[in-house]
């Protein structure tokens, strides 16, 4: 087995968005998966998020695929909106020097923005079934092309009812394509579901791919009208350096998040309740650092890849004892040691027992912090929530040094094409079409990327260069 992505045999321009992301190498399920997909096998992936499962068929999908084609050959199912967009970002930073477009199509956003996407070249689509159908429904989705079909986290598809969504996708999918199955858990509807889809699957299955979280787990046994109180105590004690806390209801969110404004606690709110674009920003802007306290209902339990969440406070206990490891599993990852506090009224005692018997762990019970304690820590905590949340640098930041994105002012009306600009920048002496990223060309606009620190040489030069026969205001494009 060979660890080193160097030696797999993968275009640089991918090793170097991998080499740019910090990926020194292939963790075990990479290992495994790429060479097989490079080949062209189908794979049963039994893995966990966090072990780097996106990257495992993402760097090998991205590696096969041909820019030139117009239409999309890579098909990505996902459960979630958030899965979904996670994915597209992944996929957008590894395939970002090979000018790889990565589109995500999910409901509860408008749709027209999304057709308009997929009218241009979009070699990945990533979505959720539903809005997948739609498209296909309406022929703004063409499946002709589709080389690689990935299903991701197959077993929460599954469990959410997406069976019959995902054989009517499958249905339309050309005959020769590779499927790659990911799946946390493989129960016996999964192996069904590989039975019939899959011709002759690989499994892998790497044990403790993922270490083991080290994860502190406590109770509390608390009035249910006591809780507000309590939580407040208790986080002034624990002072993590950031917090979600799930409720079972978007009410309940909402009360605890405006309970948690009021004393002053940089927090915000996620639930299915909310716009697709307003739960996309909050999560950006938690991922970014921006705030210390996510109040979530289980929208956001699952697959979505934070780093560095200290502590997870059940402040309700979930009805599904799945949820709860769920919950707990935003905590204690890549090495990192997590606290996962739990509320627990007298009426979900037996919610507790079933989360123990899935665990086989039994958690530990907490006094709640004495008056003292409580005191003793406000000092601390007020100041850390004074000062800004630490977070682990932002990968695409990091792919977008050395690149200057160009605003110009012509676009599809005016009949713009990418090999105009190209034309147009490749004349510039010292820069060849090695320079440039992604072209988006829209109704009166066209965006370009110009890579390695040549932009504001690129940029000078437009200012009295024509592009198809006529000068036109080229600008620093706002991302
Ligand atoms: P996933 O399991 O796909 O949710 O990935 C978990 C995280 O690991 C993501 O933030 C990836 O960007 C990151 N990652 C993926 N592959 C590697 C690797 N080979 N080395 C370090 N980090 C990685």
């Amino acid at each position: 087995m060979n660890k080193k992505f160097e030696n797999m045999g993968l275009d640089e321009v991918l090793l170097k968005s991998i080499h740019l992301l910090g990926y020194a190498q292939a963790t075990p399920v990479q290992e495994v998966a790429i060479p097989k997909l490079l080949e062209g096998r189908d794979l049963v992936i039994k893995s966990q998020t966090g072990s780097g499962k996106t990257a495992a068929f993402g760097i090998p999908i991205l590696n096969q695929i041909l820019w030139e084609e117009r239409e999309p050959q890579v098909l990505v199912l996902t459960p979630t909106r958030e899965l979904a967009e996670q994915v597209k970002e992944e996929l957008f930073n590894l395939g970002r020097f090979k000018r790889i477009k990565v589109a995500a199509v999910y409901g509860k956003t408008p749709i027209r923005a999304q057709i308009k996407t997929l009218k241009e070249r979009v070699h990945v689509v990533v979505g959720t079934p539903g809005r997948i159908l739609d498209h296909l429904d309406r022929g703004t989705l063409c499946l002709s092309k589709i080389k690689y079909f990935v299903l991701d986290e197959a077993d929460e598809m599954l469990n959410m009812g997406f069976i019959e969504q995902i054989e009517d996708i499958i249905s339309l999918l050309p005959a020769d394509h590779v499927t790659t199955l990911l799946s946390a858990t493989m129960p016996e509807k999964i192996a069904t579901l590989c039975e019939k889809y899959i011709k002759q699957p690989e499994f892998i299955e790497i044990e403790d791919n993922v270490k083991k979280p080290a994860i502190d787990q406590w109770l509390y046994d608390v009035q249910k009208s006591q809780k507000m109180p309590l939580l407040l105590d208790v986080i002034s004690v624990v002072n993590p350096e950031s917090c979600m806390i799930f409720c079972n209801t978007r009410n309940e969110v909402d009360a605890v998040s405006d309970a948690l404004r009021q004393e002053g606690y940089p927090c915000d709110k996620l639930h299915g309740g909310m716009e697709q674009d307003d739960r996309t920003k909050v999560m950006q802007r938690f991922r970014k650092g921006g705030f210390r306290y996510l109040i979530a209902t289980d929208v956001a339990a699952r697959g979505i890849d934070i780093d560095n969440i200290s502590l997870v406070v059940n402040y309700e206990l979930p009805e599904e004892p799945e949820v709860y490891v769920h919950r707990i599993g935003r905590t204690g990852r890549k090495g990192d040691v997590g606290i996962a506090i739990s509320l627990v009224s007298p009426s979900e005692r037996n919610l507790l027992r079933a989360i123990e018997k899935l665990t086989g762990e039994a958690v530990s019970e907490k006094m709640p912090p004495s008056a003292e304690a409580v005191s003793a820590a406000k000092q601390e905590h007020m100041e850390t929530l004074e000062t800004e949340r630490l977070v682990k640098t932002d990968k695409s930041a990091l792919l977008s040094e050395g690149i200057l994105k160009l605003h110009i002012n012509a676009g599809k009306k005016t009949k713009m094409r990418a090999g105009d600009v190209v034309g147009a920048i490749c004349s510039i002496e010292g820069v060849t079409a090695d320079d440039i990223g992604i072209i988006t060309i829209v109704d009166v606009s066209t965006f370009i990327e110009i890579l390695n620190n040549k932009g504001e040489q690129v940029y000078k030069a437009l200012q009295s260069k024509e592009i198809k026969g006529r000068l036109r205001k080229v600008s620093r494009a706002n991302e």
